[in-house]
Parts: structure tokens; sequence; C-alpha cells
């Protein structure tokens, strides 16, 4: 049986019992999470979220660049008040640089990834920083929505908030981008 098989069990097992048709469409918390596709984080329980609270969006090392159409989706349509960027420790993008891995995929694919940027990165905290500042940078992201980044420890669990160098610092920011 394959995985995606497996999938469709389960699924019918959860039908059978469904009470959640009634849900709105717009996040109960006014929150989306970016974070990374890495199947050790169990965002709903690690984050204590229910069905219709937030938008999670997930991809490679969680980067808000990668992200960003869905979070503007997530803001204008869905009114999205805050963003919570979540990295972790242990990311597979610590393990990549572009130029390698571009590299590779020639060799391996025969294929030219030479303009796909892979978003890696060497410090688990400082591209927390960066997606934060390329989000209260963004002028497609208004300045009212709240922006905080955190690493996720997949060792122990734990959330860890990162802030950004120094005091001000994210003021500065959004003047700059103005
Ligand atoms: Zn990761």
């Amino acid at each position: 049986m394959s995985a995606s098989d497996e999938l469709l069990r389960a699924n019918e097992e959860y039908a059978g019992t469904f009470e959640l048709g009634d849900l709105p469409r717009p996040p109960a918390k006014r929150l989306a999470i970016v974070t990374c596709m890495d199947a050790r984080i169990f965002p709903s329980r690690a984050f204590g979220l229910k069905a219709g609270d937030a938008h999670i969006i997930r991809n490679a090392g969680g980067r808000a660049k990668d992200a960003l159409r869905s979070l503007i989706i997530s803001e204008r349509l869905q009114g999205t008040a805050e963003i919570a960027v979540i990295h972790h420790t242990d990311c597979g993008l610590l393990t990549i640089n572009n130029q390698d891995f571009q590299a590779r995929l020639k060799e391996e694919l025969g294929a030219d990834a030479g303009d796909i940027d892979f978003l890696p990165f060497t410090d688990v905290e400082e591209s927390v920083r960066e997606d934060i500042r390329f989000l209260i940078s963004c002028p497609l992201i208004p300045a009212h929505v709240v922006v905080r980044g955190f690493v996720y420890d997949v060792q122990d669990g734990r959330l860890k908030e990162v802030q950004l160098e120094y005091a001000g610092e994210s003021q500065e920011i959004s003047r700059v981008a103005q």
C-alpha cells in the first residue's frame, strides 16, 4: 500500500465523524504562520492550533520570500493581522548552497536550475531576521501587520522568539521602505 493509499484510508475514517463543515474561511486568530515543510514540525500540536485558527504556509526552510504570494492573499482576502515566521534547528537548507545544489541538479537531472534561488542559509536565527526584515519592508504587506520570528527546536520541541538586532530596527526598515 502506498503512502497515498494510506492517506485515503485514514481520511475515510476522519470523514465518518467530520464536524468542521461550518467553519468560516478567514482564520479565527487572524494569524498566518510561515514555516518549514520539515516533517518533524507538527504545527497544530506544537503551537496549539485548531482547524480554522490560522493559515499555515509551508515551504523548504519556511522562507518568507517563497510564501509572499500566499501571505498577500492571506492579509488582503482573509484579514490576517499577524505573521509568525518559524524556522527550525537542523533544517535541510543549512546543508546546501545555491551553487553546489544547482550543479548537482545539472549533473543528476541534466536540467538547469540556475535561475532558482533555493533560499539556503547558514545561521537559522539570521535567516529568521532576514525574513522579518523582508516582510516589514515589503510594500505589499501593510505596516500594521505584526511580524514576529521564531526558531523551533526539533530536538526539544521548544519555540524561541528571535529579535531583530536592536530596538528600533523594525521602524527604521519600514521607514526606509516607504
Ligand atoms: Zn527545514
